[in-house]
């Protein structure tokens, strides 16, 4: 017998809390192996196909049969996340003597001075993603496009389509800003690659970018021991303290194991939600802080007496537009001279314009990319593919054999991208209404606190139409660009 939607609502979220609790546990580095089969045994009805099929014939709302013909491929592919995991976890790549471990190469890469060494480790990396790892992201990739097809979708396109996403029509937007910035693109980047690395842009390599993000010429402003007390000062600013938020934890000290690439884990939305960085040094490590703090907050602010698909589950666009509010304030000059000992900021600034308008770009071509991924094409035609697309956008050689391992499911990348300009429009209301310092107004924070205590009960459009009479407007995105750096 196949579950009714109250009793699945509730359930859903003893399954998603012991989930989220195991991904923290293992890649913030305080639980080595990583077990999430027998999450899905625990919970084993939620996530069979009678379930999923029951659920889209009572015509359920469309954040709960998202989750349960998710959940019917996560438990069909579960052992291979594992091993994906797991694998990954433990490989190492040997380089100068040393066996690097597979997780810390990236941040290496970053801090790594000399052009000739990134090379070489992101040459080594990437050797050990395809002897490694590839075996097993094609199998599940396989696996997925079988097991969507048992959930009566021809493609994984047309399942996302069933749930209210639209990549194709997002895809004719984000194709017209990636049209529209590509000269100012090019040019701009050419300059900084040569400027702050000694290299054009026609002989750049991919993790020549890596290093320039990294931006080691601004660590003096951007101090490791100044990152938590800014993001302190910023909140108390909002009406926030964060040191008195039971329901927010920070997980900022590093560890073996821990995962370089910073994440929020809303365990339980909104009684227990935790921030996990590892810390890198400089510029980078800010945006991130701050990003993952925007989304501790908006989950943490969440109306405890929503249905759980409108705290846990909806539109994520609504999330990442709130973790991109709150980056943009590290590169927004009344914040930068309120809370850090920086000198002129029109460098930095343009800077950050720049890799917006590079990351804007990376994850236009990566949309271009998933949509031909999962529409079903041969898997031994989507390497050249990822590269072309990827390469094409950003204007250095990707890898071929990242084409697996550079996607997040559940076609993510359209959470960004509509977020990247939710955001745009949400912080020029917010300048408009308060003012340019509007983070230091309590009036602001309120506004932000009944915002976020909609949870992800509307989507981002209509949650900005609420507030400003507009709609998502992609081309905002381009004319930021041009402003900042034209
Ligand atoms: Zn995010």
């Amino acid at each position: 017998m196949p579950i009714a939607v109250p009793e699945y609502r509730d359930r859903l979220e003893a399954m998603t809390a012991e989930a989220l609790e195991e991904y923290y546990a293992h890649s913030a580095g305080h639980k080595r192996a990583y077990e999430i089969a027998a999450i899905y045994e625990r919970h084993a009805d939620l996530s069979t196909l009678d379930q999923a099929r029951a659920l889209a014939e009572q015509d359920a709302p469309a954040e709960l049969r998202r989750f349960a013909a998710e959940a019917y491929v996560g438990n069909g592919v579960k052992h291979l996340s594992e091993d994906i995991a797991n694998t990954e976890a433990e490989l190492t790549v040997a380089f100068d003597g040393e066996d690097v471990p597979y997780r810390e190469v990236r941040p290496r890469i970053t801090n790594e001075p000399d052009a000739g060494r990134r090379r070489d480790l992101h040459a080594r990396r990437c050797a050990a993603t395809e002897e490694h790892l590839n075996p097993m992201y094609e199998e599940a990739a396989e696996l997925e496009r079988e097991l969507t097809s048992d959930l009566g979708a021809p493609t994984v396109l047309e399942l996302y389509e069933g749930f209210g996403y639209d990549p194709r029509g997002l895809h004719a937007e984000t194709s017209r800003y990636v049209a529209e910035t590509d000269g100012l693109y090019r040019e701009q980047v050419d300059a900084a690659l040569r400027r702050r690395m000694g290299v054009a842009l026609e002989d750049a390599a991919l993790p020549d970018f890596s290093r320039l993000w990294r931006a080691p010429e601004f660590d003096t402003a951007f101090t490791t021991e100044r990152a938590v007390p800014a993001l302190r000062a910023t909140l108390a600013g909002l009406g926030i303290d964060l040191d008195g938020q039971r329901n927010v934890e920070l997980d900022i000290e590093a560890r073996p194991g821990k995962r370089p690439r910073a994440f929020c884990a809303p365990i339980r939305v909104p009684a227990r939600v935790v921030l996990v960085i590892l810390p890198q040094g400089g510029q980078d490590d800010y945006q991130a802080l701050f990003h993952e703090a925007g989304h501790a907050e908006h989950f943490a602010g969440v109306d405890p007496g929503l249905p759980a698909e409108q705290r846990l589950l909806g539109d994520n666009a609504v999330t990442e537009g709130f973790a991109f509010l709150f980056e943009h304030l590290v590169s927004d000059p009344a914040w930068l001279h309120g809370q850090l000992d920086f000198g002129p900021v029109d460098d930095y600034v343009r800077f950050n314009a720049l890799q917006k308008l590079f990351f804007v770009r990376r994850y236009a071509a990566k949309l271009a990319y998933e949509i031909e991924l999962h529409s079903g094409l041969a898997l031994d035609s989507l390497p050249d593919r990822y590269a072309g697309h990827l390469s094409g956008a950003v204007g250095v050689p990707y890898p071929r054999g990242d084409y697996l391992e550079d996607v997040d499911g559940g076609f993510y990348c359209t959470c960004y991208l509509r977020a990247w300009a939710f955001e745009a429009q949400l912080r020029d209301h917010l300048r408009t209404a308060f003012g340019s310092d509007w983070f230091r107004r309590q009036a602001a924070g309120d506004l932000l606190r009944e915002l976020w205590s909609l949870g992800q009960s509307l989507r981002a459009d209509d949650l900005l139409r609420e507030l400003t009479g507009e709609p998502i407007r992609f081309e905002v995105l381009a004319d930021d660009a041009r402003a900042a750096l034209g």
